[in-house]
């Protein structure tokens, strides 16, 4: 845990959030603003800036986030469509610096994106 992270804040429930799926790995919740009817983000419990601190021992891990994200597009009746989003670095939209997997759903989308 990082003491500053925002993320790390939630992970612990020292923040609210609406949490939909955790284990002793991962936790996912509703992102804040969402940007489709289905918004919700994927972390890693470990603390990781960014896809750039991620390692060989991360790799595990960084699978896992995929597929949590397939497990509840299931769940929540996405698979007509969604889209996995990790943006990496201020330059990418990266906002809050604990590593996160976008899932977006229920509705269309375009390509390229923004
Ligand atoms: P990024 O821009 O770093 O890829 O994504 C950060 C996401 O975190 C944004 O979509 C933003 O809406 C969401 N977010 C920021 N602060 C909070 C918060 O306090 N709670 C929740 N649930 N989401 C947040
Ligand atoms: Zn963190």
């Amino acid at each position: 845990m990082s003491a500053d992270c925002l993320f790390c804040k939630i992970a612990a429930k020292k923040i609210p959030s609406k949490i939909v799926y955790e284990d002793d790995e991962v936790f996912a919740f509703e992102d804040i603003g969402p940007q489709a009817p289905t918004h919700i983000l994927i972390c890693p419990r470990k603390h990781l800036g960014s896809l750039n601190e991620a390692s060989s021992e991360d790799q595990a891990v960084l699978g896992k986030l995929q597929l949590v994200a397939a497990q509840l597009a299931r769940k929540l009746n996405l698979l007509a469509g969604y889209r996995t989003v990790l943006n990496n670095g201020s330059g990418a939209g990266q906002s809050v610096f604990h590593l996160h997997l976008h899932l977006l759903g229920g509705r269309t989308f375009r390509w390229p994106p923004g």
